[in-house]
């Protein structure tokens, strides 16, 4: 994924498009104080001083699918891994709930359910039927919407081709009104999204650490 940091306005369209697509709970007023509200894409505010001239910079910030994630390492129970694609899936049903892959992911992108997730009478039948809910006990995390992948997947099988760039966006990229998200194959330079990689504004969040994130960011001075 990469993430223009140039273009991005921060209206959040990126997070309530995740939240309503992955069937994240609203959070209470309680959850809030406690920093226990489920955002899989959050938009995150960074302060950045210059000369006399702070300024602050907001950046959408979902799972990274590290190539090299801590959280995979500290699992008991094989419950997220780093699948062929590069993808860091989370199994919900093997899940213990240890939450050592919370405290071992650098960029706080996972998220432990405290509580039982519940929605307003009139929110229920807008819950997405692709994704299944995460209960109480378990930690869950931006997947990168697999599930559209998936569907992409079996409707380029069924027509008898290979997924092709495009076939499928995530929830966050279709809805951000400035097209600051781009998604698709890394590894295939003829893509839209390994091209915009090249760019020599990219950035990566943390890049010392070595996980080397598959979100790239761009921004002027990078
Ligand atoms: S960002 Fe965090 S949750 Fe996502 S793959 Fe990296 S370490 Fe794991």
């Amino acid at each position: 994924m990469v993430i223009d940091l140039d273009r991005c306005t921060a209206c959040g369209a990126c997070a309530v498009a995740c939240a309503q697509e992955n069937n994240a709970p609203f959070g209470s007023p309680t959850d809030s104080p406690e920093t226990r509200v489920i955002r899989w894409m959050e938009v995150l505010r960074a302060a950045q001083d210059g000369n006399h001239n702070a300024t602050v910079r907001m950046i959408p910030m979902p799972c990274q699918h590290c190539e090299h994630p801590p959280c995979t390492k500290v699992c008991p129970v094989y419950a997220t891994y780093r699948n062929p694609e590069g993808l860091v899936p989370q199994i919900y049903y093997r899940c213990i709930g240890c939450r050592y892959c919370v405290n071992a992911c650098p960029y706080t992108c996972k998220y432990f359910n405290w509580t039982e997730p519940e929605w307003p009478e009139t929110s229920v039948r807008g819950l997405n039927p692709d994704v299944s809910i995460r209960h109480k006990g378990v930690t869950e995390k931006c997947n990168f919407c697999m599930h559209r992948l998936q569907r992409a997947k079996d409707d380029a099988a069924a027509e008898g081709r290979a997924i092709q760039d495009g076939d499928y966006r995530t929830a966050c990229q279709q809805a951000c009104p400035a097209k600051a998200i781009t998604f698709g194959n890394l590894d295939d330079p003829s893509t839209q999204v390994a091209r915009a990689a090249e760019s020599p504004r990219t950035t990566h969040l943390l890049e010392d650490l070595g996980t080397e994130p598959k979100v790239y960011y761009l921004r002027e001075g990078a």
